[in-house]
C-alpha cells in the first residue's frame, strides 16, 4: 500500500488527556480514532492489526474443535430474565426500549444467548460435547472508560462457550482451552502468567486469568518465580517473598499486569436455571455442563503497545504487526516501483512511503507506526536496500534477493 493514500496521516502530538502510552501512540499513528470516551474506530493499521491478533486466535480455538459462528448484539429482555441477570448484572449493561416499548439490552456477554442455542438443538449425551465460539462487539458500562483501548465501553472480544455431559469433560476442555490461550499469547509475543482469580457474582468456581506483565496494568498479581503457580490480588493472602503455596521451594513475586483473557468453568448453573438439559446413556434427563472463555482483542492490541514502545512509537509484536516491512524511499531513490512490485510478488505485505517529505519526517513516521522492518531506498544506496530492524540501530546495505530471502526466512 502507498502510504501517500493511506488514511488517516499521523499526529505529531498526542490528543489531550490521552494519559496512557496506548491512546497517545495508536492515535498518534493512526490506528484508531475516539469517538467519545470508551469508543473506538479501528482505522485502517488498527483493523489490521486486530485482524492479525483475531486469526491467531482463530487458529488455536478451531485447533481446539471450536466451531465459528456469529451470535446477536441486541438481546430480548426476556433472556436475561431466565437467569435474573437482568437485574444483577443491571450496573454493565445497556438497556433500551423500542418504540413499542419493548425491553432490550446490548450484548455483554452471551452465556443466556448460547444457552438458549443449545436448549433448542441439543438431545442427548451423543450431541455433546459442543464448542462454539465467535468475534463480536461487547457493550459494558464501564464507569471508568480512561487507559485507551485497554478499556473500552464497546470493544471486541472472542468468547468461546463449551458445553458437556460431565464435570470431567469439562475440566479437561478447560485444560486444553488453558493450553490453547497459553499459545496464543506466547504467539503474540507477551510475557504473560496464569492467575487463579475469584469468579465473580455468577459462579463459585475459580477461574484463572491470563495477565500480561505490564508496568502500567491495572491489575496486581502474584506468581511463583520458579513454578506456574500464579494468583490475583483479591485471592492470595500472602505477600511477596512468600515461599509458594504450590511448589513450596519457589518465592512469590508481585507484578502489575493487565488481563487479556479469562476463562470461567462455569458448572450446571446456567443449565439449571434456563432447563437446558441432555438425555444420558440410562436414559435420565440430566442438565449440560457448562464453561465460557474470552479474550479482548482489541485490549490485546493495547496491551501489545503498552509493553513494546519506546520515545519514538511503537515497536510491534512480529506476529501482529500491520505490515511486514516499511518501504521508505528517499529523494534520489532509483526504481522504488520496482522494489514495490518485486516485494509484493513476492507475496510480503509492503507500506510504501512515496511521499514527498524530508528524510527526518519519513523516518519519525516509520519510528512511530512501528513496522518492525525499515527498508529504505535513497540516492545513496544505489541498487541496494538499506536494511534496520525497529528495534535496534544497526543499518546494513543488501540486495533485493537477499531481502527477500531474509524475509521469507523469518
Ligand atoms: P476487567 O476486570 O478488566 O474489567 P472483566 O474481568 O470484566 O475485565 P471478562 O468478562 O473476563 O472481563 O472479559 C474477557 C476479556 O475481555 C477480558 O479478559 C479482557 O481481555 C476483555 N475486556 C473486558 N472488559 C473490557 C473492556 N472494557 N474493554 C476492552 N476489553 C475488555
Ligand atoms: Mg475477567
Amino acid at each position: 500500500m502507498k502510504q501517500s493514500e493511506l488514511f488517516p496521516k499521523t499526529r505529531k502530538t498526542a490528543p489531550k488527556g490521552a494519559e496512557s502510552i496506548n491512546h497517545q501512540l495508536l492515535v498518534r499513528a493512526g490506528f484508531m480514532d475516539q469517538l467519545m470516551a470508551g469508543s473506538w474506530t479501528l482505522l485502517p493499521l488498527g483493523f489490521r492489526v486486530v485482524s492479525k491478533i483475531n486469526q491467531i486466535i482463530r487458529e488455536e480455538m478451531n485447533a481446539i474443535g471450536g466451531q465459528e459462528m456469529l451470535m446477536p448484539l441486541l438481546h430480548p429482555k426476556s433472556i436475561w430474565n431466565e437467569t435474573e441477570r437482568w437485574d444483577k448484572a443491571s450496573e454493565i449493561m445497556y438497556k433500551l426500549k423500542d418504540p413499542r416499548g419493548k425491553e432490550y439490552v446490548l450484548s455483554f456477554t452471551h452465556e443466556e444467548i448460547v444457552m438458549d442455542l443449545i436448549r433448542k438443538n441439543i438431545n442427548s449425551y451423543q450431541d455433546l460435547p459442543l464448542a462454539v465460539y465467535h468475534f463480536s462487539t461487547k457493550f459494558r458500562n464501564e464507569p471508568r472508560a480512561k487507559s485507551g483501548i485497554l478499556r473500552g465501553r464497546e470493544f471486541m472480544m472472542k468468547d468461546l462457550y463449551s458445553t458437556h455431559a460431565t464435570e470431567k469433560d469439562l475440566y479437561s476442555y478447560y485444560e486444553k482451552v488453558k493450553q490453547a490461550y497459553s499459545k496464543i499469547f506466547k504467539r503474540i509475543g507477551f510475557d504473560f502468567r496464569i492467575t487463579e482469580a475469584a469468579g465473580g457474582v455468577f459462579t463459585d468456581r475459580n477461574t484463572h486469568e491470563f495477565q500480561v506483565i505490564a508496568e502500567n496494568g491495572e491489575d496486581t498479581i502474584y506468581f511463583c518465580q520458579n513454578c506456574e503457580w500464579g494468583s490475583n490480588k483479591e485471592i492470595f493472602k500472602g505477600k511477596e517473598g512468600d515461599i509458594c503455596p504450590s511448589c513450596k521451594s519457589g518465592k512469590v513475586k508481585i507484578s502489575r499486569g493487565i488481563e487479556v483473557g479469562n476463562i470461567f468453568p462455569l458448572g450446571k448453573w446456567y443449565a439449571e436455571k434456563m432447563g437446558v438439559n441432555f438425555t444420558d446413556k440410562d436414559g435420565s434427563l440430566k442438565p449440560v455442563w457448562f464453561g465460557s472463555y474470552g479474550i479482548g482483542s482489541t485490549r490485546v492490541m493495547g496491551a501489545a503497545v503498552e509493553v513494546s514502545n519506546e520515545d519514538k512509537g511503537i515497536i510491534w509484536f512480529d506476529a501482529i504487526k500491520p505490515f511486514d516491512v516499511h518501504l521508505v524511499e528517499l529523494t534520489g531513490a532509483k526504481k522504488t516501483a520496482e522494489i514495490y512490485k518485486t516485494l509484493i510478488e513476492n507475496k510480503i505485505d509492503v507500506l510504501w512511503d512515496d511521499r514527498e517529505l524530508g528524510a527526518g519526517e519519513k523516518f519519525a513516521d516509520s519510528d512511530l507506526i512501528g513496522i518492525p522492518i525499515r527498508l529504505v531506498v535513497s540516492e545513496k544506496t544505489g541498487s541496494e536496500l538499506e536494511w534496520k530492524l525497529r528495534s535496534s540501530d544497526k543499518l546494513k546495505l543488501m540486495a533485493i534477493d537477499e531481502v527477500i530471502n531474509k524475509l521469507k526466512a523469518r
